[in-house]
């Protein structure tokens, strides 16, 4: 019975130890180039913790903010929601950020003090960032407690506009509560994406009311199960784009818009920014002709953490693609041109079909390939 059981469990250690390998090779931490003039901050600002429906303690989401390469996090307890009561009686409803807010240091990580107003629909829920007390901000009027809010200096976004649970048709609406919210300044952003849902009628939503394009997890349980970490996945998360690596720098970042929602290797944003991230990701590397051919061979890199899925734009056809090419994340192709004679420089324009500016609209981007000779 033992030799069999050996050889097993040999193979069992063995196997889990190449799966960490493997891990540990693709990398679990979020990566995406900076851009020019900015860095690119990767953000969830929309989590829970045992002191509102979350299952974890505090500390757990700050060791899974590090572990997925975050620059800044938010604990976004339910004001009006704490099913834990009986088992963790805290009447203070700023005590998940008083637990973790010194740990900021340890990680290099932001931790922006926020809370999450929850509310029937209209207005839904809604997460105020940048807070300074959220007792204050429980208040019975929901106006009321956004201007409170406000006054504290907050950015506030609408969450999950999409739920099934308030819109039962899973499409983003706005009421005229929304309306009155947008007109007096109370609503700064619409999260685009929440959980493991995309909604294109909130990204219309976002670009017809100049609100910030915003991307969270939302995350009760454990990143690693709800987003199969182990499998490659990722959690969803805001990229900012700040002039700084500092909590001003990234307000700053989120008022202007500069914010690229990505899940499930969907890129969705503002055209400007979007683009620019793009153009940063994609990196065109040596160009060469072979002898007297005219086709041309061309490197092109992506050093993101989503793939690039072009869609060819430009007049040439390609010699080993048809009109549609992937490059996987951190990994580059040999891309093979025909351009018909041999020239000394070219334009290769791509859809990127994975990015989004507006509902099913795609960033239509162009490279400059100067070939060596
Ligand atoms: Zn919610
Ligand atoms: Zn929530």
């Amino acid at each position: 019975m033992r030799s069999i059981f050996i050889p097993f469990l040999t193979l069992l250690t063995f196997n889990v130890l190449m799966a960490q390998e493997h891990a540990h090779n693709h990398g679990r931490k979020i990566e995406f180039p900076d851009v020019p003039g900015y860095h690119t901050l990767k953000c969830d600002f929309h989590i829970h913790t045992v002191f509102s429906d979350g299952n974890v303690w505090p500390t757990i989401r700050v060791e899974e903010a590090v572990k997925d390469g975050l620059d800044a996090i938010s604990l976004t307890e339910h004001i009006e929601y704490q099913p834990h009561k009986q088992d963790i009686p805290h009447p203070d409803r700023n005590r998940s950020y008083e637990i973790v807010k010194d740990l900021a240091n340890v990680y290099d990580l932001m931790i922006i003090h926020g809370t999450e107003i929850t509310r029937d629909m209209p207005p839904g829920h809604s997460n105020a960032i940048f807070i300074k007390d959220v007792n204050a901000i429980k208040v019975d009027d929901p106006v009321e407690a956004f201007r409170e809010a406000k006054r504290q200096g907050a950015f506030i976004f609408w969450n999950h506009p999409n739920w099934i649970r308030q819109v039962p048709d899973g499409k983003a609406k706005l009421t005229d509560l929304h309306r009155q919210l947008i007109r007096e300044k109370l609503l700064d952003g619409i999260e685009v994406v929440n959980d493991i849902t995309y909604s294109q009628e909130a990204l219309q939503i976002a670009l017809d009311n100049q609100l910030t394009v915003m991307g969270t997890s939302d995350i009760h349980g454990l990143v690693d199960w709800q987003f199969q970490i182990p499998q490659g996945g990722h959690r969803p998360i805001t990229l900012v784009l700040t002039e700084e690596r500092t909590p001003e720098s990234l307000r700053e970042g989120l008022e202007a818009h500069r914010t690229i929602a990505y899940f499930n290797d969907l890129l969705a944003g503002y055209q400007e920014p979007l683009e620019m991230l793009l153009k940063s990701c994609l990196v065109v590397g040596k160009a060469t002709y072979e002898g007297a051919s005219s086709v041309v061979e061309v490197q092109l890199s992506n050093e993101g953490d989503a793939p690039l899925i072009l869609q060819n734009k430009s007049p040439f056809s390609f010699h080993a693609h048809a009109d549609l090419v992937t490059i996987p994340p951190h990994d580059s192709i040999k891309l093979e041109v025909k351009t018909g004679q041999q020239l000394r420089d070219f334009e290769l324009t791509f859809a990127v079909l994975n990015a989004v500016y507006a509902p099913d609209k795609h960033p239509l981007l162009s490279w400059n390939v100067v070939v060596t000779p």
